[in-house]
């Protein structure tokens, strides 16, 4: 255990020899780790991290063996089962194991297949939840996931499946129909395919849109555009994965809360993007 990175005090649980916590990094910065992940990378004895998890993370583990696990679409990477297995064995050899994943574990990262398999095999786990890219990564570039004014509902979809193809398995029309704001993870290869589904489902072409790219760490880049532009705009940016599509009114509220173009000094661009007064003021 170092003790070089404090916790408040109270009682922190063990990571216990021959246990594996399966934990969420965070978006990126490495401010938004839980105190529980902080904790876990005080006393794990190996730490098993993501392809997304940023490096200085790693720095709070200095007693720990690091072990990179990334998996990146399309490159070559360890096999979702080979890691899942090394788990296991690195528990059995009574390891303390933290299986360290970008953002939240169970949310589009296969920490739900790590646990189930761990779990199969006899080994004991904590679950550690983290902040997903697709609400903190859209927090930081100042877009409200859900906004009284824009949606009473959410929908986070995958632009990946397993195949690395488009999910055939998604109903498109359904989910450009089923909530006002789409959070799109791994969308960028396929923005193209997404954007026209979108269309031809009925969802306008101005409708507003943005890409979060890297977000919370210091390459964030931000684009907005509208569906219909999406595709040629991300290709003529160059911008690079990871990203965020956010499809939805609520990205013109980062004409007024892009909060770190303020702590820039520059001036909100519109105090007012959705039109409403001062709702807050009124009630
Ligand atoms: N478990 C993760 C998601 C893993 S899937 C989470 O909860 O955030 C990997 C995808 O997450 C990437 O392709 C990208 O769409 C998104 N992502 C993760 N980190 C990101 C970041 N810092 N900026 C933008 N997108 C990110």
């Amino acid at each position: 255990m170092t003790d070089s990175f404090p916790l408040p005090s109270g009682a922190w649980p063990e990571l216990k020899p021959g246990w594996v916590w399966l934990c969420g990094a965070g978006p990126g910065d490495p401010g938004l780790l839980t105190l529980h992940a902080l904790n876990a990378l005080r006393q794990a004895d190996v730490v098993i991290y993501d392809a997304l998890v940023q490096e200085a993370i790693l720095d709070w583990a200095p007693q720990a063996e690091h072990v990179y696990a990334g998996k990146r679409g399309g490159k070559p990477s360890a096999k979702q089962r080979d890691i899942s297995l090394r788990l296991v064995d690195l528990a059995r050899e009574g390891k303390r194991v933290l299986r360290l994943k970008g953002g939240d574990p169970f949310v589009f990262g296969r920490g739900g297949e790590e646990a189930q398999t761990l779990i199969q095999h006899g080994v004991n786990v904590r679950i550690i939840p983290g902040i997903s890219a697709g609400i903190g990564g859209l927090a930081y570039a100042g877009i409200p996931v859900t906004h009284r004014d824009v949606n009473q509902s959410v929908t986070f979809v995958t632009g990946h499946d397993q195949s690395g193809e488009t999910p055939q398995s998604l109903d498109w029309a359904s989910i450009a129909k089923g909530s006002q704001v789409l959070v799109i993870y791994m969308g960028m290869k396929h923005a193209e395919r997404i954007a026209t589904a979108l269309l031809e489902a009925g969802r306008p072409a101005d409708e507003p849109c943005a890409v979060v790219c890297s977000a919370t760490t210091p390459d964030e880049k931000v684009l907005e555009t509208t569906l219909g532009r999406m595709a040629a705009d991300i290709a003529d940016s160059g911008l690079e994965p990871p990203a965020i599509l956010c499809v939805g009114r609520s990205v013109l509220m980062r004409q007024v809360l892009d909060w770190q173009a303020l702590a820039r000094g520059e001036a909100p661009r519109n105090l007012d993007p959705l039109n409403r007064g001062r709702p807050a003021e009124a009630s």
